[in-house]
């Protein structure tokens, strides 16, 4: 059965949207080891199609901060390396709260894994009068579909299963996000070592080996991850570690900031689009 993973902010309607989809078919249990709720639940999109849907903590990043946030940013480097992967991402979106709730969605955008943003909360966008325009954002951004929707008035939901479908039928589906983190040549030559670590090691491609070179030196967490992965083992973390740690600080003698480095070229990302 096809995988299908929703992603978005706390209280985007993540489980107002799992509940839609997957009705009384759904398994409540914990992550291994601790008390967070793990939701899994099947939907039928159409006669004979049933998908498994993956209900996922909130999260504002994918730089784990909170325990939710290090469940989810855990999960997808499981991904990056192909374990578990679905083949569907829904990015729920709060409309009302859009630009700063692209912020995650530009990040999964960058896991090699077809995008569909569900853009959520469209009751009360409505209801100020507010427009958005979904087409010109699904093209700007470069996603899959954008769908409009409420899940509180129970619509759009229709439209969500269809975008699913037409996902899941193609023998392959071409990932092209319009949008890129740029990063000055400065910036790119002092975190190369990293990249290039990591591509060595963890086979990851080449924009997002930078993009996890900039999220694990602005995070030790970031990093801490990797240790939990099982493509590194104990010395190389240490040396990875210790890359990590000099990298950071040749960030700092810029005149930069570690620790707010990949939200800086991320916002300005943003900002231009
Ligand atoms: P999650 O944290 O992303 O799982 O969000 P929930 O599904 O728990 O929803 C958070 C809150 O927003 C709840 O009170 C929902 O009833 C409400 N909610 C969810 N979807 C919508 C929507 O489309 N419109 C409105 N107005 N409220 C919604
Ligand atoms: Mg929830």
């Amino acid at each position: 059965m096809p995988l299908i993973a929703l992603m978005g902010n706390p209280n985007s309607g993540k489980t107002a949207i799992f509940n839609l989809l997957t009705g009384m078919n759904q398994k409540v249990s914990n992550y291994p080891g601790i008390t967070v709720e793990q939701r899994k639940g099947t939907a039928l999109l159409s006669k004979n199609n049933h998908v498994e849907i993956m209900d996922m903590p909130g999260t504002y990043s994918l730089t784990p901060e909170s325990l939710d946030e290090k469940i989810v940013a855990q999960q997808t480097l499981k991904w990056l390396n192909g374990v578990d992967k679905p083949s569907v991402i829904i990015s729920v979106v709060d409309a009302g709260n859009l630009s700063r709730n692209l912020y995650l969605t530009s990040q999964v955008m960058e896991l090699g894994i077809p995008v569909i943003i569900a853009l959520n909360m469209m009751d009360r966008v409505k209801g100020k009068n507010q427009e958005v325009d979904s087409k010109k954002l699904q093209e700007l951004l470069g996603v899959h579909a954008i769908v409009p929707m409420s899940a509180r008035e129970k619509w759009g939901i229709d439209e969500l299963q269809s975008e699913l479908l037409n996902v899941l039928s193609k023998a392959s589906i071409e990932i092209s996000p319009q949008i890129q983190m740029e990063i000055p040549k400065e910036i790119e030559k002092i975190i190369t070592p990293i990249s290039e670590y990591l591509h060595n090691k963890c086979d990851h491609d080449n924009y997002i080996t930078n993009v996890q070179a900039l999220r694990i030196i602005t995070r030790k967490s970031a990093m801490d991850l990797y240790s939990e992965c099982e493509n590194l083992n104990s010395a190389e973390i240490t040396s990875l570690t210790l890359l990590r740690d000099k990298v950071a600080q040749e960030i700092d003698e810029l005149g930069l900031n570690h620790r707010i480095l990949e939200a800086t070229l991320r916002f300005e990302m943003l900002d231009n689009a």
